[in-house]
């Protein structure tokens, strides 16, 4: 390790710089758990912080095989050629569960990873889906502060993901299969209303016929969507032939464009703040009260309790608080 770099200040003047190395070891340490490690990380955060939010934050969902990696290297590819450096995040609740990951990282975008404007981070590793979405919105701040322009955080459409996913980005796209509707599809309820754009990929080939009902199904279905003043367009595109990457752009500018005049994007961002804040108190408080010695002593003792039914939830919760808090709970 280059002494340069040891100090958070130093580490923000070279992630400032645009300096990859630094911005790779930036994420490191505010992906390590370490107590120190998580000082030292607050302090770049709060160095950086000024130099944040000039990007454009998009969200990318879709089932496994949908196309996403093969989409994400083409989308950025196009946008790089128009001047932009983009940086790609993930997040694979998968990684976190079986060790393995759906979203198979190391062998993804292998052009756009060349590319001396394009960033890819794997998911970071984490306990919960929480500790993985704060690391991921604070690698999005770092990217920012390094001069990148364009952020994909990319997840894969298995649950909670999405909404985690959608609470951190300006334009939440899902990417469609090419398929009846969303059971056969694989789309958890209610993901397709979290979208700000959908976007039928693989039209092309034999399947280019299939795409074209999807696209009329999926417009016809989404009518009454909208968010504000936003109408969720419905697209098409080949990941491969890259035929319709260019709309899929251009209509990222329209509602960048759109929500920056009306003032949804800020708004939305500001809310997103407000909550990210809440489920920073959130895991916090909860993480303290585990440690907590007295909390720690009585702990699976209350909970097998309230398994078997011998106490209520709302009882065992009650007799953990107070010993947390040292007083009665109201
Ligand atoms: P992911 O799991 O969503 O990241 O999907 P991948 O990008 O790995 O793609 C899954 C498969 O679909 C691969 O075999 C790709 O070559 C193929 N694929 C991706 N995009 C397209 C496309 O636009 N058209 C066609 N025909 N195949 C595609």
């Amino acid at each position: 390790p280059a002494p340069a770099l040891t100090t958070p200040a130093a580490l923000a003047d070279a992630v400032l710089r645009g300096d990859r190395r630094a911005l790779a070891r930036a994420i490191t340490l505010i992906e390590s758990t370490r107590r120190d490690h998580r000082a030292q990380a607050d302090a770049l955060l709060e160095t950086l912080l000024p130099h944040t939010g000039n990007s454009v934050r998009v969200g990318i969902s879709g089932v496994p095989g949908v196309g996403k990696s093969t989409f994400i290297e083409a989308f950025g590819q196009h946008v790089i050629a128009r001047g932009h450096k983009v940086a790609v995040l993930a997040i694979d609740p998968s990684s976190q569960r079986t060790g393995g990951s759906i979203l198979g990282d190391k062998t993804r975008m292998v052009d756009l990873s060349r590319e001396p404007n394009a960033f890819i981070r794997p998911s970071p590793a984490g306990a919960t889906l929480g500790g993985v979405a704060r690391r991921t919105r604070e690698a999005m701040l770092i990217c920012e502060a390094a001069g990148f322009d364009v952020i994909v955080v990319e997840t894969v459409g298995v649950g909670q993901s999405e909404t985690a996913v959608a609470d951190m980005v300006d334009l939440f796209m899902l990417l469609l299969l090419p398929a009846g509707g969303d059971e056969l599809q694989g789309i958890k309820k209610g993901i397709v209303e979290l979208a700000d754009l959908v976007v039928v990929n693989k039209a092309d080939g034999d399947l280019a016929n299939t795409a074209r009902h999807t696209v009329a199904d999926y417009r016809h279905a989404l009518t009454l969507l909208r968010h504000g003043d936003w109408r969720v367009p419905v697209l098409s595109c080949s990941a491969i032939t890259r035929a319709g990457i260019d709309s899929v752009w251009d209509t990222i500018g329209e509602h960048k464009a759109i929500t920056e005049a009306s003032g949804v994007r800020a708004t939305r961002r500001a809310e997103q703040a407000r909550a990210w804040l809440w489920s920073e108190i959130r895991e916090t408080l909860v993480d303290a009260f585990k440690a907590h010695p007295a909390v720690r002593a009585d702990l699976s003792a209350l909970e097998s309790r309230v398994t078997g039914g011998a106490i209520t939830p709302t009882a065992a919760a009650r007799v953990l608080l107070e010993k947390f808090l040292g007083r009665a709970v109201e």
